[in-house]
């Protein structure tokens, strides 16, 4: 059966002049849901995203499909059964896409004893989770001794630790998960489109609007009776584009994450450890790395080209080193990732911790509703509660079909591929397909770069079957070796591009556009960590 994504030329035919009910602006998790619960419930549906799939906020998580246990202690217990109600769905619908994270938290010494009221309260919490939903994952937190924790992760300073707790939670590939809904979406019928953007709605006549949409140099128009507005941190900017008043409130908040070898910190589990201004930091492993994040910021910034700064780098490490045996240098970090949180302003604090991570539905005007806020893990009810205002405008009620949908590739993933069970987690039953680029051209078995696992194979299938439209979309979002490893990637972009180029068949000279856009692109995203590059090993051609 041919792959949903393989065929962007048909899927852009399809839309050019297209009629249809709901058309989606933004293919972030968000627009993804709304336009698979649309199209599962039968209404004809189509989306844009003005740049890659997942370009915006989706690909630059913590990659957590969680709960929110920290939620517990501003007592929004309500969010907390919805995102643990949403995070049992997932483990139901795509089991090839998340996997359990056994999630640590060290119980520090004061006057070299553990404070028995903290550790009762946060024993008493888990316990709040537990019956809040968590129990679903069939695995119960308990306490862990001094000698636990010290090998659950190898690298912390002992010192000032006198024992630890251990709960669960799932993670997830980001971008992968979003692209698994605009698959399946696909699936149901609905046309997606990125590198496709919304320039212009017209006012509402008749039965619906005309939207105006950017594609390659070419402009298209979509009539559509319901618009929805999924452009997260974008949604005002959409709002002024169709011309549309609005007071909606949204207070971006910016997050970054740094990528460091794991043997620097030697966790297995994910870990979470204090920062100096009474934050927390999670150091989460990840094959040979280690991602550590986030830091959270309302400054002032680009929220169109999000970049790593030397304050993220120093926040970030000075973080993290306070606990570590060994302190980790700026020249050891890999790679890293900036994004903003849309999240939905409420009252005076300046802390974006503070601020909610609930969603909002509303209808803008006649034809036009707005889906804003939320998390990656409640993405599928906040495209229920969309949808179904959606059939209170059409006046056309059909009953959500999403709860019980698999995603696309969900099944047992087969390949011989000594990682086997890593590609499995990311592509489910289409595993084998890289397995037989493999077979058919075993240099591109190798993996990118030296530290990472990805393979080369990957990075061709994602440009042949998954809509990548350039090297650096297959490298940040199809895979995520140039965010994990990409300082390595952007040194050794030209054999990369050399070696990728040949497996698709790509000319010379597309050859050396596409490794000169991957170079711009990664320098630009990777910020401060671009400025020193280092020596890396090719990989074999
Ligand atoms: C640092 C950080 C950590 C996080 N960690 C977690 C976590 O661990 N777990 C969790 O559940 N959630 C987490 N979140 C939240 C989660 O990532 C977001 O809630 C979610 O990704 C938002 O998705 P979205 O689709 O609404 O927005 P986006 O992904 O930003 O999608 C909006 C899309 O709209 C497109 N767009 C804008 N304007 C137009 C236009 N005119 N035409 C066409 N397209 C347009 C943009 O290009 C963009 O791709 C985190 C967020 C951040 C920043």
């Amino acid at each position: 059966m041919a792959e949903p994504l393989a065929n962007r030329a048909a899927l852009r035919d399809r839309m050019a002049g297209a009629s249809v009910d709901v058309l989606v602006v933004g293919g972030g998790i968000t627009g993804a849901g709304v336009a698979l619960d649309a199209a599962s419930r039968g209404f004809s549906v189509a989306l844009v995203e003005q740049g890659d799939f997942a370009s915006g906020t989706s690909s630059r998580s913590s990659k957590m499909i969680h709960g929110g246990f920290r939620y517990l202690q501003t007592g929004d217990v309500a969010l907390v059964r919805e995102s643990l109600r949403e995070r049992y769905a997932l483990q139901r619908n795509a089991a090839h896409l998340v996997t359990v994270m056994p999630f640590m938290i060290p119980l520090f010494l004061k006057g070299g004893v553990i404070n028995p009221k903290l550790s009762r309260a946060l024993g008493g919490a888990l316990w709040s989770y537990q019956l809040a939903g968590a129990w679903r994952l069939g695995k119960r937190h308990r306490r862990l001794d001094h000698q636990a924790v010290s090998a659950h992760m190898s690298g912390l300073d002992m010192e000032r630790i006198g024992a630890g707790y251990l709960f669960h939670d799932l993670r997830t590939d980001d971008a992968r998960l979003t692209l698994a809904v605009l698959a399946s979406a696909v699936g149901q019928g609905a046309a997606v489109l990125n590198y496709a953007r919304c320039t212009g709605v017209s006012a509402f006549d008749r039965d619906g609007r005309t939207a105006h949409i950017a594609v390659g140099g070419e402009n298209i128009e979509i009539r559509a009776r319901v618009i929805v507005n999924a452009t997260g941190v974008w949604a005002q900017n959409f709002l002024d584009i169709a011309g549309i008043a609005s007071d909606r409130q949204l207070a971006p908040a910016k997050g970054t994450h740094l990528v460091v070898p794991r043997a620097l910190t030697g966790n297995d589990i994910a870990v979470s450890l204090p920062t100096s201004d009474r934050r927390t930091i999670s150091v989460v492993n990840e094959g040979p790395f280690a991602y550590i994040g986030s830091t959270e910021s309302t400054d002032p910034d680009d929220i169109n080209q999000p970049s790593i700064t030397q304050s993220d780098v120093d926040y970030i490490l000075s973080g993290v080193n306070r606990h570590l045996k060994r302190p980790i240098a700026p020249s050891d970090v890999t790679g890293g990732w900036a994004g903003f949180r849309p999240l939905i302003s409420g009252g005076k604090s300046a802390r974006s911790s503070d601020l909610s991570r609930k969603h909002s539905i509303s209808v803008e005007a006649e034809g036009v509703v707005t889906v804003t806020g939320g998390k990656l893990t409640t993405y599928r009810e906040m495209a229920e509660g969309t949808v179904n205002a959606i059939c209170g405008i059409l006046n056309r009620r059909v009953a959500c079909r999403t709860r019980d949908l698999k995603l696309h590739g969900f099944g047992p993933g087969a390949s011989h591929l000594s990682d086997g069970q890593r590609l499995d987690k990311r592509y489910g039953t289409k595993a084998a397909a890289i397995t037989q680029i493999v077979t058919m051209s075993p240099p591109l078995g190798h993996s990118v770069t030296p530290l990472g696992d990805t393979l080369l194979a990957e990075v061709v299938w994602g440009l042949q079957a998954e809509m990548a439209a350039s090297l650096a979309d297959a490298l940040l979002r199809r895979t995520r070796i140039a965010l994990y490893d990409g300082r390595a990637v952007l040194a050794n972009a030209e054999q990369i591009g050399l070696i990728v180029g040949r497996g698709v068949g790509w000319s010379p000279s597309q050859i050396a556009l596409e490794t000169e856009q991957l170079k711009s692109t990664l320098r630009h995203e990777l910020g401060v960590l671009a400025h020193d590059l280092p020596t890396v090993v090719p990989c074999q051609s």
